[in-house]
């Protein structure tokens, strides 16, 4: 449940629980410059611990802040705080950046004045055969001229929010959602993947959606197996004639699609041994 075991770095140091860390006349707050990024611990693993933390740091350049903490001492300080949960423990890993003290620069942030902090929340631990369900938004990503779509930022997320909320309205677990030109971008929250004929199609990084960090991993994995992965334009009519359909992020790793609108899919062998293969190398990486 939120609130249980939270423990925060800022200014520094670490504290137990959840602190206050933005003022009232902070950038962030008001204008919007806050990026973040998302790692999980589970089985005493972080995949791709060192990737996430490069990402946001490339972020909060997106967002002309000035990443304070090398990539590399980032990790160290997470390994670091990690220590205090229990072995076998879930924890969700959220470092960020925003914009502090505003100086003159009013719309554009005081690069000089960037905090940092990163949150660590126990979670329960994600149950290995859940799945979700997807419907179609008419919610899509923008472009890079309309929003800074290069960035995890925490301004794109409230149209996610409508994603999702429009979702739940409806009876399904997340959404499948367009990019620009009304091909499929990705869902709500994890990049999408879908089977056909033996063969794997995920959408290609077009500068409107997140290209996840874990989809990466999973392509890297499926590809070194021996398995076809087209990163490739999808429409929604794709997905509805795939043989099976999953979702990859950081939180799941990888997420069965058991129906999308009125199509149904069984969890099939592709997506069982997509995620087999993911535990598999996140238990022989060195993070
Ligand atoms: N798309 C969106 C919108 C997300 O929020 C996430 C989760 N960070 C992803 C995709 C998956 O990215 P990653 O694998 O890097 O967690």
């Amino acid at each position: 449940a939120t609130g249980i075991n939270i423990r925060t770095y800022f200014e520094g140091r670490w504290h137990e629980g959840s602190v206050p860390l933005m003022r009232s006349a902070d950038h962030g707050m008001w204008l919007g410059s806050a990026v973040f990024d998302g790692a999980r611990l589970a089985h005493g693993l972080v995949p791709d611990l060192d990737l996430h933390c490069a990402r946001i740091n490339a972020s909060a350049r997106a967002l002309m802040l000035e990443p304070t903490v090398d990539a590399g001492d980032m990790v160290q300080i997470i390994r670091d705080g990690l220590r205090a949960y229990a072995p076998g423990a879930a924890v969700y890993i959220r470092p960020m950046y925003w914009g502090q003290d505003t100086g003159y620069m009013a719309i554009v942030p005081n690069a000089a004045s960037t905090g940092f902090a990163i949150c660590l929340e126990e979670i329960p631990m994600p149950s290995a055969d859940a799945s979700t369900t997807l419907t179609r938004t008419r919610f899509r990503r923008p472009v890079m001229a309309d929003a800074v779509v290069n960035a995890k930022a925490a301004c794109l997320y409230p149209n996610n929010a409508r994603m999702l909320a429009e979702a739940r309205a409806k009876g399904f677990g997340n959404a499948l959602c367009a990019d620009a030109l009304g091909n499929v971008a990705e869902s709500g929250t994890a990049n999408a993947f879908l089977v056909k004929d033996g063969e794997v199609f995920t959408p290609v990084p077009n500068g409107t959606f997140l290209a996840g960090i874990t989809r990466g991993r999973h392509i890297m994995n499926m590809r070194a197996a021996g398995m076809t992965v087209h990163e490739t334009v999808l429409s929604f009519d794709d997905f509805h004639d795939a043989d099976e359909v999953f979702l990859t992020g950081n939180m799941a790793k990888v997420t069965p699609v058991t129906a999308f609108d009125e199509t149904t899919y069984e969890v099939g062998p592709v997506t069982k041994r997509v995620r087999e293969m993911y535990w598999d190398w996140a238990a022989s990486s060195p993070l």
